[in-house]
């Protein structure tokens, strides 16, 4: 037996939504009770329950993103999954990438392997608040030939959100591909993958997609193909010349799904497609009203765009005296606000924004937190802060 958790303040959305709400929870524990044959690999009926929850979540998703052909939306392990497929699948050696300096490591790190293979990596540094200019974006493309530009649609660290219909137009006038890490985008913006004009779009399906751990998607738009990163069955088109099939999802999907977490992952984006307006209206409200309480903390430096200014629900802050491991670990134990500090598998970010040396804390909102959450967390923390 494990203990049971203590009820808490949850406030690490950024990381994992949680609570699941209990339609995800329902969709994973049917998967596995009733459709728990495998997808795409059989004729029974139980294997083609199975099938269609994959296609149904994959039609869910594609309708909620904006994306016509649900075929150019494949299933991940996750957003990093996504990003290394997005990657290690579109660029070659000799090629060149501009990317922004707010990247997480699931991009700066395939690139990092990248670069030892001869992909040319120049960064363009975002503001202090962790926005990108995207003018700064085009004097870098107009540099040198570029296959891509890279860059994340809102950042896991401050919560700005970058200008990726400017960018897009940037890259597309110059010749590049523009490859968007959408992590934080899902769920918590409106995204509308027909109208940004991405070439690739990778995305969690665990946070602000109110799906389980473990799921991920990509878009790839039509016509661009990636190197896919695994080869394997796909339920289907085996023949005797041991190639990959050609075809879309099942290209990028080799081996047996993740059904349970992608019914999951369904099963929250049917109740973002029906809340997700009103959702993130609240989640806007009740994060406004964290990020003005934590300006007034004696003492405390909050990072990110103006209070007024468009941001995803997520914030960092550090403090005079008091370490960032210190504070989050004393939220912890004397009020149960759980919340997550350190440089949040984001180092270039916390460059950027000058707190590399030090970490930050780092408070981030979602569907599930209350305007009561918030005040209980900003009590917790002129506590903590003395
Ligand atoms: N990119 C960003 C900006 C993130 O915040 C995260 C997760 O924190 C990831 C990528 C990786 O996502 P996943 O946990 O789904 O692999």
């Amino acid at each position: 037996m494990t203990d049971a958790p203590r009820a808490c303040v949850y406030l690490d959305h950024a990381a994992t939504s949680w609570p699941k709400p209990p339609e995800v929870i329902d969709a994973v524990v049917a998967a596995m009770r009733e459709q728990g044959a495998n997808p795409g690999r059989g004729a029974y009926a139980m294997a083609l329950a199975a099938s269609r929850v994959v296609f149904e979540a994959r039609r869910v998703c594609a309708d909620l993103l904006g994306v016509p052909d649900s075929r150019d939306l494949f299933f991940t392990s996750g957003c990093t999954e996504a990003c290394n497929l997005m990657l290690k699948g579109l660029l070659s050696p000799g090629d060149r990438v501009v990317v922004s300096s707010m990247e997480h490591n699931a991009v700066s790190r395939p690139l990092h392997a990248l670069q030892q293979l001869g992909v040319r990596v120049d960064v363009v540094s975002a503001d202090a608040t962790g926005t990108m200019d995207a003018a700064d974006v085009e004097r870098a493309v107009r540099l040198a030939p570029t296959r891509a530009v890279v860059c994340q649609h809102a950042s896991n660290v401050t919560g700005a959100i970058q200008p990726i219909a400017d960018i897009a137009d940037i890259a597309h006038e110059n010749g590049a591909l523009l490859l968007v890490d959408g992590a934080q985008g899902g769920g918590h913006l409106d995204v509308d993958l027909a109208t940004l004009s991405v070439d690739a779009y990778a995305l969690s399906g665990h946070k602000g997609m109110l799906g389980p751990q473990g799921v991920g998607l990509l878009y790839l738009r039509p016509g661009l193909e990636a190197r896919e990163l695994t080869q394997g069955g796909t339920g289907g088109g085996s023949s005797e010349d041991d190639a990959q099939p050609a075809g879309r999802p099942e290209r990028y999907e080799a081996g047996t799904p993740n059904t349970p977490g992608i019914a999951g992952l369904g099963a929250g984006g049917r109740l973002l497609a029906a809340n997700g307006a009103e959702w993130r209206a609240e989640e806007q409200r009740v994060f406004r009203i964290l990020k003005a309480g934590l300006l007034e903390l004696p003492g405390v430096r909050v990072y990110g765009p103006a209070l007024d200014a468009p941001t995803v629900p997520v914030t960092c802050i550090t403090h005079d005296s008091l370490e960032p491991d210190r504070i989050a670990f004393l939220l912890d134990r004397q009020a149960g606000v759980a919340v997550r500090s350190g440089l949040h598998c984001a180092p270039w970010a916390h460059r950027t924004i000058g707190t590399l040396g030090t970490g930050a804390v780092r408070l981030s909102v979602g569907h599930s937190t209350t305007e009561t959450d918030v005040r209980i967390a900003l009590a917790a923390l002129a506590e903590v802060l003395g």
